[in-house]
Parts: C-alpha cells; sequence; structure tokens
C-alpha cells in the first residue's frame, strides 16, 4: 500500500491524480480463513486490524450485510470522552481515548481526531452530585476530569443560556481531552489497513447462519455461500440478537433505533462539546459549520434506521432552553440507527456458549468513542481467550449479578 503524505499529495497533484489506489482491495470469499468477523463497523474493522497488528493473525475475513461503516458507525455524533465511573468502563474507555490520540498516525489515515474538550452540564443537585462523584473516581482512575463551575462553563462556550426557563447550569463535568473525530474516517482507515495486511473486507455479505458441529463454530452460511472458520467474531451491534439466535443462544439486549439531526452549516461559534442530559439534548459544531445534534431513543424495541418528526422536535425544543441561538436556524437532516441496549448500559465482550464463538455488542448509544479500546480487547480475548480489558464485561455478569452500572454516564447520553 503507498502511504499517504504531503509528498504523494504534491506527486499526484502534478500527474493529474492518476496514482492513487483503491483504499482497501474489493475481495471474495475464500473456503476458510482463521477468523470471521461478522460486520465491518468500527468494533468489527477493529478488531481485525488489532488481530494482525498485535497478534499476527491476518488470516481474517470481515463479512459485511451493507456497506462498510454503514451501521451506526456511520450515523453516530462521534463523541469521544472516557469519563465513565465504574473501574472497568473507565480502564476500556480511557485505552480507547488514548488510542484516538495517534489513531491518524498508527494507521496513515486523517481520522481528523480533535480533543476539543466534552462538558456535561449539571442541571439539578442530583447531576451535580453524581458529576462530582464521577470527578473523584475519574481521578483516581488516572481520567483527567474536573468539575466546573457556571462561570467557567460560560467561558468555554458563550453560546450558553445559563440560567434556562427550567433548568440553571449549576456546573459541570468536563473533559479537557475528550472531543470528536470523524466517523467514517474511522471505519475507512482501519479497513485500509486490514486490507493492506491481507485481510478480506467482504461487502454485501449477509450472515444467514451460523453453522455449528459439536457445540463448536463450524463456520457461517452467506448470500455469497458458505465458509469456514476456526473462530467467529459476532460484531453486529443492533443486529446481535439476530446472530446470536443464530449461534443458538440468548443475550440480555433490547434494540431500539437511536436519532441524530443537523442543522444547516454557519460560521464557527462553538468548539467544545456539550452535553444536556436532563433537558435532554447534545451538540458540537462540525468542521463544515453544521451543528451536530443527538437526539433520544425510541421508546419501544425496533430494528428502523430512520428519523421522526417527535425526536426531532423534542430534541430542538430541548436544546433551545440551552442555546437560544439555535432557535433561528433550519435543520438540514435527521436519521436514526439501532443500538444495542444491555440493562447495565456496559458493553459485552465475551466468549459465548458455543465454543469458538465471540461475542461484541451492547454499546447502546455511545460505542464510537470506545473503537479501538474494544477492538484491541476483543482481539487479545480472540487470539489468547483472555484480555484484562475485557474480563469484567463477559456475559456472566448477568448471571452472576456483576452488573456494571453506567445509567449516570451513559443512561441517555453518548
Ligand atoms: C444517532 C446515534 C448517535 C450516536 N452518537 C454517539 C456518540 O456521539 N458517541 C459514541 O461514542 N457513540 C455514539 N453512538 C453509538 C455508536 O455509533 C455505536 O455504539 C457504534 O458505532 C457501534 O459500532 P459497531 O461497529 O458495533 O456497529 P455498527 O457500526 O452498527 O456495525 C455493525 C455492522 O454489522 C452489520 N451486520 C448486521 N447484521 C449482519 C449480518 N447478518 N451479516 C453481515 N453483517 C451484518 C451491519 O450492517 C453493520 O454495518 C451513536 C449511535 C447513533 C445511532
Amino acid at each position: 500500500m503507498k502511504r499517504y503524505s504531503a509528498f504523494a499529495v504534491a506527486r499526484e497533484a502534478l500527474r493529474n491524480q492518476t496514482g492513487w489506489e483503491r483504499a482497501w482491495r474489493k475481495a471474495h470469499p475464500k473456503k476458510a480463513y482463521d477468523v470471521i468477523i461478522v460486520g465491518a463497523g468500527g468494533h468489527g474493522l477493529a478488531t481485525a486490524y488489532y488481530l494482525g497488528k498485535n497478534f499476527g493473525i491476518t488470516n481474517v475475513a470481515v463479512l459485511e450485510k451493507g456497506w462498510l461503516g454503514g451501521g451506526n458507525t456511520g450515523r453516530n455524533t462521534t463523541i469521544i470522552r472516557s469519563n465513565y465511573l465504574q473501574d472497568p468502563s473507565a480502564a476500556i474507555y480511557e485505552k480507547a481515548r488514548s488510542l484516538y490520540e495517534t489513531l491518524s498516525q498508527d494507521l496513515n489515515y486523517n481520522i481528523m481526531f480533535s480533543p476539543r474538550g466534552v462538558m456535561m452540564l449539571a442541571q439539578t443537585e442530583h447531576e451535580v452530585r453524581g458529576y462530582q462523584r464521577t470527578a473523584h473516581a475519574n481521578n483516581l482512575q488516572g481520567v483527567e476530569t474536573t468539575f466546573i463551575s457556571p462561570s467557567e462553563v460560560k467561558r468555554l462556550c458563550p453560546i450558553i443560556e445559563l440560567n434556562g426557563p427550567r433548568y440553571p447550569v449549576l456546573g459541570a463535568l468536563w473533559q479537557s481531552r475528550a472531543g470528536t473525530a470523524r466517523h467514517d474516517a474511522v471505519a475507512w482507515g482501519y479497513a485500509r489497513a486490514c486490507s493492506d495486511m491481507g485481510m478480506d473486507i467482504i461487502q454485501q455479505c449477509e450472515v444467514t447462519a451460523v453453522r455449528r458441529e459439536g457445540g463448536r463454530v463450524k463456520g457461517v452460511t452467506t448470500t455469497k455461500g458458505e465458509i469456514d472458520c476456526d473462530k467467529l467474531g459476532l460484531v453486529v451491534a443492533g443486529h446481535s440478537g439476530v446472530l446470536a439466535e443464530m449461534a443458538g443462544f440468548r443475550l440480555p439486549i433490547e434494540s431500539v433505533a437511536l436519532q441524530a439531526l443537523v442543522s444547516e452549516p454557519i460560521k464557527p461559534c462553538m468548539d467544545v462539546v456539550v452535553m444536556a442530559n436532563t433537558v435532554h439534548g447534545y451538540m458540537s459544531q462540525s468542521d463544515k459549520g453544521e451543528m451536530v445534534i443527538g437526539g433520544g431513543a425510541d421508546g419501544y424495541n425496533n430494528y428502523t434506521q430512520r428519523g421522526s418528526f417527535h425526536h426531532a422536535e423534542e430534541t430542538v425544543r430541548a436544546l433551545v432552553e440551552t442555546f437560544p441561538m439555535i432557535s433561528r436556524l433550519k435543520m438540514l437532516r435527521w436519521w436514526g440507527g439501532i443500538v444495542d441496549m444491555t440493562g447495565d448500559r456496559s458493553p459485552i465482550l465475551s466468549k459465548t456458549p458455543l465454543e469458538g464463538c465471540f461475542i461484541n455488542c451492547g454499546w447502546g448509544t455511545g460505542g464510537f468513542k470506545a473503537i479501538p479500546g474494544s477492538g484491541w480487547g476483543m482481539a487479545e480475548l480472540i487470539a489468547k481467550g483472555y484480555s484484562p480489558l475485557t474480563a469484567e464485561f463477559g456475559l456472566n455478569r448477568f448471571r452472576e449479578g456483576r452488573f456494571i452500572d453506567e445509567s449516570v454516564a451513559a443512561g441517555v447520553a453518548h
């Protein structure tokens, strides 16, 4: 693979852009692989990448029923932060955040990581106490966050109204090295690096059955034929329940549509990410100038990937309280993604009752930020059978009652 560099850009300018290669090869399924990953979202691709990079396992296929990054990875609002409450969460989310810091260099692909700072507003006394507690926990975990005053909130984000009609801003949990990245680029960068290692990324290839033999995985049936494998990783977010059923086990997961919307582009007015969980809305400004706005999840389980008027209305109404200036903005488009929610709002990275079959799911409304850390841990779990990063996130925790309760950090947040 030719490296992207300033020199390459100059060279191609001189030869009329004729020398660029495809970012990843168009691949057709082989008869068998050491590892098959189902789902070419960020988590599936990152798992494949770290299998190759950290463990030298490159006889790998990533199977995708649609197009690469076309699931939640290409539909989220790109917030990256690691200010979670519980120790296992802080470990995996902070691992991910720290990998994001150098991911563009590691992948030789500009993922546009922008550590612009994320603040989570405290708008009730309950939230003040909750976020102060999280800030203390984060300091013990080595995650840099602070609880900041309303005047500091206003200094960092002048367009905020501190004394809204319903909920005044009483402070915020602030993480200065949190931020955003370009979501498609994360998927594309991992895909390019996987393809360069010789892995096959096969799009338009839906897995329709998991083949088993004597309690062990044997392979999958797909719309492009049968493919054998020694190990199988299911990394399909909102479709995890469907794939688990094919593999013969059940998951404690609910799938719901989560929505987001963007405004018309405007001049730069906000260079931090703000989350207002009490009124329920959050906002950042993209490099193009659009205000990127996160909305709510549908109140009933479903598999749709669309926006709906009532969510757009509810979210914008909530945000107008916090940012009165957006009342004059036109909204351009809105959409939905199918998120996979667990009861304790923490993910599942686990072996399964089917030997050789692993599952990575349950990231719910907030898994974009975790992609590099999740891929790192999942690759170790698949390669070695154990990873310290994933150990607490096993399926057994639901049987044994060892929940990792992140309802404050992740219940409605992203
Ligand atoms: C509107 C919205 C806003 C969000 N905002 C944020 C945010 O700001 N920050 C954050 O951290 N997270 C956010 N998230 C959550 C985040 O997007 C997800 O947790 C994350 O992208 C999940 O990645 P994934 O790789 O597990 O899943 P996906 O990207 O959904 O990939 C799974 C893939 O599996 C494929 N697949 C499914 N079934 C099959 C099959 N049978 N055969 C083959 N392929 C199959 C799908 O087509 C899909 O491409 C948001 C999500 C949404 C929907």
